[in-house]
């Protein structure tokens, strides 16, 4: 197996980023991270150099590209926010696909030909069944699933026409923090469901939200497969792995293959947190639907992937570490 020695984590001071160049960094790969620190925190870049800038600014990739010989490059530096993506489109078509069509084209100049992509379940819109498996129709129903298809439909093209393989890795919900307390999730302003409810639990934040309690679930609420981001770490470096072993290109669904609802990730914070979380009934949000689990056996299958931290109670147990400092 040839392994990969070095490679440039884009997005790697940002909550999943930071957790893989921590794997990295375990593993004894060298690592350049390039974050413009829009959002995420240099502090948590705990292994290799770091360059402080955008994925816009192709001179400063051309000289990234220049200063080392990478056998991949991880891509981690997108907007993220769905409700976002509606009101602003142009930010998301401008960053997380004009600026990333900038990054793919200055590899493809420097002949780095390995890329691991961080796309999502957003690509597939309403599901039409589930679990969903790779071949699920995609049908976006917001401009940020809309920038990711449309890189996996350039990543196809640019395999075809210059040799760039990829694997394209659609994460479902990532949650958690690094089991032994060295990273967490740092999101501002905070949107996802696992830290703002932890917040309610250690007082950072007065009450939780729960976005409808009308949708065709067992307890109304909205139903998703949370998947580890340490988990999410090792299907990366996995990936990396089978491109360097002359992988061809692919496209892997990643999730526990699990669903829990709005209502049991609340529980699951009050039995780890030991205390009280106030909670109100919101309307809907835009764009939600009802249920999304993955069809996860393709990755385990092909790449042998198997999560460690499949409980939910375990991944709520890993962020709680980072947020029960701030119980008042
Ligand atoms: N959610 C909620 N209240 C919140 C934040 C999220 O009820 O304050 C719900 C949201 O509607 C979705 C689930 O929690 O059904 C997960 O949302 P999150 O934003 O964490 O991830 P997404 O599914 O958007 O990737």
């Amino acid at each position: 197996m040839k392994q990969a020695k070095t490679i440039l984590v884009v997005g790697g001071a940002g909550y999943i980023g930071s957790h893989m160049v921590g794997l990295l960094g375990e593993l004894g790969v060298n690592v350049v991270v390039l974050d413009n620190l829009s959002s995420g925190h240099k502090d948590a870049v705990l292994h290799g150099q770091f360059v402080h800038g955008d994925i816009a600014d192709r001179m400063l990739l051309d000289k990234v590209f220049s200063s080392h010989r990478f056998d991949a490059v991880m891509h981690f530096a997108s907007f993220i926010q769905v409700g976002e993506s509606v009101q602003d489109p142009a930010k998301y078509y401008q960053n997380n696909v004009v600026n990333t069509l900038n990054l793919l084209n200055s590899m493809c100049a420097h002949g780095v030909d390995k890329f691991i992509f961080s796309s999502t379940a957003a690509i597939f819109g309403e599901p039409q069944y589930w679990p969903i498996d790779e071949s699920h129709p995609k049908n976006p129903i917001n401009p940020y699933g809309w920038s990711k298809l449309m890189i996996e439909q350039a990543l196809a093209d640019y395999h075809q026409a210059y040799g760039l393989r990829s694997v394209c890795l659609r994460y479902f919900n990532a949650a958690g923090a690094h089991a032994e307390g060295l990273l967490a999730e740092r999101h501002e302003p905070e949107t996802h469901l696992i830290p703002l409810v932890l917040q309610a639990a250690s007082g950072r934040r007065a009450q939780v939200s729960v976005f409808g309690r009308d949708y065709p679930t067992p307890d109304g609420s909205c139903v998703r497969d949370y998947i580890h981001v340490q988990d999410l770490a090792q299907a990366h470096w996995l990936a990396v792995q089978y491109l360097c072993d002359g992988g061809d290109s692919n496209v892997f669904n990643l999730g526990n293959s699990q669903g829990y609802s709005v209502q049991e990730v609340i529980e699951a914070a009050r039995q780890v947190s030991l205390r009280p979380i106030k909670v109100v009934e919101g309307p809907r949000r835009e764009g939600d639907p009802a249920v999304l689990v993955a069809d996860s056996s393709k990755i385990k299958q092909l790449l042998g992937w198997q999560p460690v931290f499949a409980d939910l109670k375990t991944m709520v147990q890993h962020a709680w570490q980072a947020e029960a400092k701030y119980c008042c």
